[in-house]
């Protein structure tokens, strides 16, 4: 770990039980300095920085907030920056750069280490980007290996066969923790949830095998917190 500290914090208001990946649409120098830069308009900041080679930064110390999520919803509640922790991966889009594995094995070892010490941090309110800020965010994109992090008990992975669920897609995908249909639409909110779960289609059409992938997801939180 090496230490790079971010003038861009605050203190916490609230525990600790979220955690969100992005990629950081740049390299990883001009990564650091705009998450390090107290002089833009727009300041931001991530706990972590995770370069392609695995190595990882700390910019902002976990008791801090950092400002990684913006506007953005998860599981009732807005404004995430406050409960969460942001890691930054290197990758200058996650639609089409691959992440290398000796970064994601770096990350499931970050994400690891981090959800111990937080067991708040269920596996469903390990999040992306994307999933707290449909349409707006993209990252950290369709390339990104979930399944990979899931199996190493980082965030969930649906299992296919599941009965597809009937009834209200919106109501069903903010019972899982997706934003309400306020500033987007529900085609967003789905279209969000294929990125994370189904890359290969993510047209936002609630078709049978989205509404099936959404019900074993609901089915594997049923007892969890
Ligand atoms: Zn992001």
């Amino acid at each position: 770990m090496i230490e790079r500290p971010s003038p861009n914090h605050a203190a916490r208001q609230s525990a600790v039980d979220v955690l969100v990946l992005h990629y950081t649409e740049l390299p990883l120098d001009e990564s650091l300095k705009v998450l390090c830069d107290d002089r833009r308009p727009n300041r931001v900041s991530a706990h972590y920085v995770l370069a392609e080679d695995g190595t990882a930064y700390r910019l902002v110390a976990e008791d801090r907030i950092a400002w990684h999520a913006g506007r953005s919803h998860w599981r009732g509640r807005d404004a995430l920056n406050g409960a969460s922790i942001g890691i930054e991966i290197v990758n200058l889009h996650g639609d089409r750069h691959d992440y290398p594995e000796a970064q994601i094995a770096a990350l499931i070892a970050l994400c690891r280490d981090i959800t111990r010490r937080h067991p708040a941090i269920v596996p469903r309110n390990v999040v992306g980007h994307s999933d707290i800020a449909p349409r707006r965010k993209v990252d950290p994109g369709l390339r990104f290996p979930w399944a990979t992090l899931a199996a190493s008990g980082v965030g969930l992975w649906p299992r296919a066969g599941a009965q597809p669920i009937d009834g209200d897609m919106q109501a069903a995908l903010q019972r899982f923790g997706y934003p309400p249909a306020v500033e987007v639409t529900t085609d967003d909110v789905v279209a969000s949830f294929q990125r994370r779960f189904r890359p290969s289609r993510s047209d936002g059409i609630a078709d049978p095998e989205t509404r099936a992938l959404l019900a074993d997801l609901l089915d594997q939180v049923k007892h969890q917190a």
